[in-house]
């Protein structure tokens, strides 16, 4: 099996280095997108396993970006892990409204970060009481 392919999209460079940091040690592929249309595009293209959005991004913002992607039939099952700047109760609606599957916050928690992704893209257990067909 072909190891997880992650997108992230995130135009603060400091940022993406620390989230690259954190993820390339879990095996998985890293596309980056540094503007929210090259994000959208890089999903149509790539078909990512899961994508983490910054929401504050150059060209297309991240909410848009987001639900572009969830309104595509090829792209609305990938997992969007959004990246807010403030941990604010409107930013966490705003982010959830556009589809988004989940969020963290900067300062990025590298810990939290890397538990969230890994619980996206590991195989989620079967159902009890279902066989696999
Ligand atoms: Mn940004």
């Amino acid at each position: 099996m072909p190891e997880p392919r992650v997108l992230i999209v995130e135009d603060n460079e400091a940022n993406l280095h620390l989230m690259q940091e954190v993820l390339k040690p879990l095996g998985y592929e890293i596309l980056v997108a540094s503007d929210g249309e090259e994000g959208v595009r890089l999903a149509r293209e790539r078909l990512p396993d899961l994508i983490v959005m910054d929401i504050q991004l150059p060209k297309m913002d991240g909410l848009t970006a987001t639900r572009l992607i969830k309104s595509t039939p090829e792209t609305c099952r990938i997992p969007v892990i959004a990246v807010t700047a403030h941990a604010l109760l409107r930013d966490k609606e705003n982010a959830q409204k556009a589809g988004c599957n989940d969020y963290v916050t900067k300062p990025l928690n590298t810990r939290l970060f890397r538990e969230k992704v890994r619980g996206f893209l590991q195989p989620s257990p079967a159902p009890a009481g279902k066989t696999g067909s």
